[in-house]
């Protein structure tokens, strides 16, 4: 159970590269990272616009001196100062990451950013690449990967409580831009413009959750092909998706699913995912995320409720209070975040039996990520065809 014991010696000394005022993801970045006390907030360049940027800084009680301009001004200071940052979280839209990831990385400091990652697979192994040689981590903001019943999920599946894997049904389709907001909302808007948002719009911003879920509880399952169709629903989207369907072959004849979408009207977040085995099902839902439902064939419906003894101790390290009281979003990035930590810490202690018994989304995690955005645009843009996994 967490409960505010020191978890590193000293908290590493920590920046945000966006994140600003308004932003819509910042928030959560800071009070993961500050609520075990394994960060500390010391610097930053918080916004596009350096006194936006200055100011919010400031408020938060950053020192408005090590509060930057941009981010090169950021990481060319910070390295001149005996105690400069040792780590960056990047907060900013998806066209910037790779730019920034990578200055990072080249001033030696430790990275946290947001998906995706990048916007092609050359580019993210550039960087899987460049941290290697650095010997710096890079970890990557798929949230509710920190959740205790993921790791419930990861076990039950290891221990062969389903039988052999047969379906995996993922999904990630909200509402909430059934219409056009962009028309009103900056946040929105570059979401939906390929100069900032990439070569896709919901396949990189939603379909990557579940899709890395998967990558959780099912290590060992591999993509061989794929099929994906997209569309744009409102048309001036076009041609970024905002609905795409993708059908997976898996290597040893496993399917999978994943639907991605931004138009599924009245759905709040709708981000499941349900693993089929030949015995029994496992299902996990977003708007639910303290009930794993454990379907076995041929028995009533079971609910696993997260904090509870029986589950598996992997299940209920990352506890913060017992079962019956939630735990959700903020609770399972705090749980990344803190393992954010010990992976750098054990990374500068070059202690690698304690990094390699570490899991996070890590870089390679967001090289998939983008590889799978990657084929799912090209076989949307061949017509919606099977092609091989690369
Ligand atoms: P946003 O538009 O709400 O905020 C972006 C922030 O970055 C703003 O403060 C802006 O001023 C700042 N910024 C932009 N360019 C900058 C630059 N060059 N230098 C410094 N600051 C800069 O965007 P958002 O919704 O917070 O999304 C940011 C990133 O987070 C995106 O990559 C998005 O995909 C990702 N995201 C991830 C999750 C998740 O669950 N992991 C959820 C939402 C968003």
């Amino acid at each position: 159970m967490i409960n505010g014991e020191k978890l590193t010696a000293t908290p590493i000394r920590w920046a945000m590269v966006g994140g600003g005022k308004g932003s819509q993801i910042g928030y959560i970045h800071r009070s993961a990272a500050l609520r075990d006390n394994v960060f500390q907030l010391l610097a930053g360049a918080f916004d596009i616009d350096p006194q936006r940027g200055r100011d919010f800084g400031a408020s938060l009680g950053v020192d408005p001196g090590r509060c930057y301009p941009d981010y090169q001004t950021l990481f060319a200071e910070e390295a001149k100062r005996p105690d400069g940052i040792q780590a960056v979280s990047i907060a900013t839209p998806n066209g910037t990451h790779f730019a920034i990831c990578k200055a990072a990385l080249q001033a030696g400091l430790h990275v946290v950013c947001e998906k995706p990652l990048c916007f092609t697979t050359a580019e993210a192994e550039e960087l899987q690449t460049l941290a290697a040689s650095r010997g710096r981590i890079v970890g990557v903001t798929y949230g509710y990967a920190g959740h205790q019943l993921i790791e419930q999920a990861r076990q039950m599946i290891a221990a062969g409580e389903l039988g052999d894997i047969r379906i995996v049904n993922m999904q990630f389709a909200h509402g909430f831009h059934s219409a056009a907001v962009e028309e009103a909302n900056p946040a929105t808007r570059w979401r939906v413009d390929p100069k900032f948002a990439g070569p896709s719009y919901v396949l990189g911003d939603v379909g990557t959750h579940p899709l890395y879920l998967s990558e959780v509880m099912l290590p060992e399952l591999k993509i061989s092909r794929l099929l994906c169709s997209r569309q744009s629903f409102v048309a001036s989207r076009a041609p970024l998706e905002d609905n795409a369907f993708t059908l997976m072959q898996y290597h040893g004849g496993a399917m999978g699913f994943v639907w991605s979408s931004a138009v599924n009207a009245g759905s709040m977040h709708g981000q499941k995912i349900r693993v089929i085995g030949s015995k029994a099902s496992l299902e996990w839902w977003d708007e639910r995320p303290n009930q794993l439902s454990f379907e076995v064939q041929g028995q009533p419906v079971q609910v696993l409720e997260r904090g509870m003894d029986y589950l598996h101790p992997a299940a209920r390290h990352d506890d913060r209070i017992g079962g019956g009281h939630p735990e959700g979003l903020f609770e399972a990035w705090s749980n990344l975040y803190y393992r954010f930590a010990l992976a750098m810490d054990a990374s500068d202690r070059d202690d690698r039996a304690a990094l390699a018994a570490i899991r996070y989304p890590d870089i390679h995690a967001g090289v998939e990520g983008v590889r799978w955005v990657e084929n799912c645009v090209r076989s949307a843009d061949l017509g919606g065809v099977w092609v091989d996994y690369r």
